[in-house]
Order: C-alpha cells, then structure tokens, then sequence
C-alpha cells in the first residue's frame, strides 16, 4: 500500500484519468495531502465519492508522535512512530533566520561508522518519500508560521543508500504548490557513496551538499567509517569535484572532532594540505556522546586550535555550536533509548541486522 503523501501530482493525473474524473483534481489531492496536510474527509472541494474512493485505495496514515523532547537551546526532537510501528527521529533546530528540520532517511542504519548511533542496530528498513514528508511536516506543525526555512537529510540513515525514495521526496518538496522547500535550502549529508554521489551530481540539483570526511587519510577513515574501505578518499574528493562542476554549489566537509583520534594538530595540517586547492569549506562537528561507543569529544581549547590550524592552511573552517545536545540530537541517540528501555516500538518485530545489511 502506498502512502499517498509520497505521490506525485502526475501519478495523481493517471489515477484520476483512470477513475474518470477531471484532470485538475490531480492537483488538488496533491496540494491537499502536500502543503495543507488535509485529511480526506477535509477535502471538501472534492465530491463525497472520489473522497471515498481515496480513502479506500490510499489510507492515510499520519505518524503517531511516541516522544518529544526540548533541548534548553529550543531545539526539539520527535521519534515517530510509522504504521508498521518502526521508529525514526526528527530534529527542529530554531536557526536566527527561521526554522531547519533535520529527517532521517532510513530507520537504522548500515553503514557501520564507528562513533554513531544510528548504525549500532543494522538498517531496519528504507524510508518511503512519504515518510520523509510525514517528518517534515511533522516538524512544520511546530513552528509559528507551519514551515520549515531549510530541511537537513541528516537524520538516521544514509540519503544515498536509499536514492530512488530520496530523489522522490526532493521532488515533491521542491515542486511548485507543494511545500516549495528551496533547493539550496536544502541539506544532503552523505558518508561519502561514490557512484550515487555522481548520479545525483549529474542530475544537476543545486542542493547543498555535505560529505561526512572525519579523517585526513584513508587508514584512519577506514577505521572510523566503513565505506572509505570501498570508496578512497582521492575518488571520493573527484567525485565532489564533480558536484561543485554539475551544480556550481560548493561542498561541504563536515569532521567530527574525537578526543584523541583525529584531532591532532598534524591531523589538521594533513587535513589543509587534503583540501587545499579545492574551494571546500570544513564544518568542526562536536561530538555528542554514546553510550555504547567508546570516543569523546574534543574539548574547546584543542578544537580552536585545530580551526587555527586549518583557517592557516588557507581552508574555510566553521565550527559548529552544539545545538540539540539535550535532546540527544545525535543520530540514532532517542530511538535507542527507546529500544534500551524495551520501549515496544517495534512491536515485537525487534531483531538484529541480517548478514546482507551489514554491507560496510
Ligand atoms: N549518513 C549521513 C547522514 C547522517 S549523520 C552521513 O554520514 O553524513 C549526520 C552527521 O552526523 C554525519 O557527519 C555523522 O558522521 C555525524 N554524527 C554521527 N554520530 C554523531 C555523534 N554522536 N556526534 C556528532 N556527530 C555525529
């Protein structure tokens, strides 16, 4: 059963061609189920049978809020519940100009990295479009004005491991009449898969990209994240210079800072000579902390130098406040809990990573 959310006004058109009806209640079913959120017994400019007959070939099925949290810093986290009774998380970050939500695009996670929550059960499933729409909206209903400035694919799971439902869902959030998320406005952060990297690339999108580096060198990389076993950095580092060429966007290396592991000031050096020449701008992540992972973050006074160093080197450096810490922002952080505490969010269905989703 599809979730009617994730449907796009053209499949919207051949439904209603093959029901009869005229060809502009495509778009008003879209726009409802899109930007107003309306269920279809709302939809009262429809007639009572097509109402009937949508509910019938296309239950809704609204996420049901099972936690929320408020960070001091105004940030506020939803685990939702989806109609299989799988849990995925959200994140509200309040930003000076508006609101960003930050969604997750797969429940768990299989890309094995080694300081992350959201990987320590296996990937449970991918994420429809219309669940990912579910989030944001979810999220707009919190804000004053019911929207969202900028939607962040950074949440549980890997965007690029899930492409076709990810490129499904940046069209119905971009598309004229729908939420009209702006394409730059929107966020994709990948652990860096190299062939999807490329064929989003070529699809030519302005997105803002952001690629999860966290290392200067491929054996530590590898160590920290499975995938650069697959994908090296220098293919990795061409595969963004075709982004920054197909989109004229620049990119961005997000690196988070762990105490001990990839924070020494030759690390940030190795780092500056990596990204010289390369127009990349280098996002200083601090680690927020879990339970069943071993690292810690590095403290203040290290991580400026360690942006000194690299604003030396001649490489854009920001360094990113902890927002959303409280909240256990972190991926993964809420619905692990959850399971720990025997939340029964699963519904019994609870069970551990197959061989064939443990790819990394
Ligand atoms: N799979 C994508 C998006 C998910 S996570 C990716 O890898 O980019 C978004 C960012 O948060 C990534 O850079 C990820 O490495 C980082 N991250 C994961 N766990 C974290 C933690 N506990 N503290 C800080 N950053 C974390």
């Amino acid at each position: 059963m599809q979730d009617p959310r994730g449907i796009g006004e053209d499949q919207w058109r051949e439904i209603m061609a093959e029901w009869g009806e005229p060809a502009y209640r495509a778009r008003q079913v879209w726009e409802a189920l899109q930007r107003h959120e309306r269920s279809y017994d709302e939809m009262t400019n429809l007639p009572r049978d097509l109402r009937r007959r949508l509910a019938e070939h296309f239950p809704q099925a609204q996420p049901r809020v099972r936690e929320e949290r408020q960070g001091a810093d105004g940030s506020r986290k939803l685990l939702l519940e989806l109609a299989d009774g799988e849990g995925v998380e959200a994140v509200l970050l309040p930003r000076p100009w508006g609101y960003a939500g930050c969604i997750s695009t797969q429940a768990g996670c299989r890309m094995g990295c080694a300081f992350c929550a959201s990987t320590l059960g296996g990937r449970r499933r991918q994420l429809t479009a219309g669940e990912m729409l579910a989030q944001v909206q979810a999220l707009g209903r919190l804000t004053p004005r019911g929207e969202l400035s900028r939607v962040l694919l950074m949440g549980s799971g890997e965007p690029l491991d899930n492409l076709a439902e990810v490129e499904r869902f940046l069209e119905l959030i971009h598309a004229p009449g729908g939420l009209e998320v702006g394409r730059r406005r929107t966020v994709l952060s990948t652990c860096g898969l190299v062939p999807e990297l490329r064929r989003l690339a070529r699809r030519g999108l302005p997105l803002t990209l952001s690629v999860s580096l966290h290392a200067p060198a491929d054996d530590l990389r590898a160590q920290l994240m499975p995938v650069a076993g697959r994908y090296p950095l220098a293919e990795l580092l061409d595969a963004c210079r075709e982004w920054q060429e197909r989109t004229g966007r620049m990119v961005t290396m997000e690196y988070v800072l762990l105490e001990g592991i990839n924070d020494a000031p030759t690390q940030a050096r190795d780092l500056a000579r990596l990204l010289a020449g390369r127009r990349h701008k280098v996002n200083l992540i601090p680690y927020n902390r879990v339970p069943e992972r071993p690292f810690r973050a590095t403290r203040g006074p290290r991580r400026e130098a360690f942006a000194r160093l690299l604003a030396e080197g001649g490489i854009p450096v920001t360094v990113r406040r902890s927002l959303g810490r409280e909240v256990e922002a972190a991926c993964g952080q809420l619905r692990r809990r959850r399971d720990a505490d025997g939340g029964a969010l699963q519904r019994g269905q609870r069970r551990g990573p197959t061989a064939g989703e443990q790819r990394g």
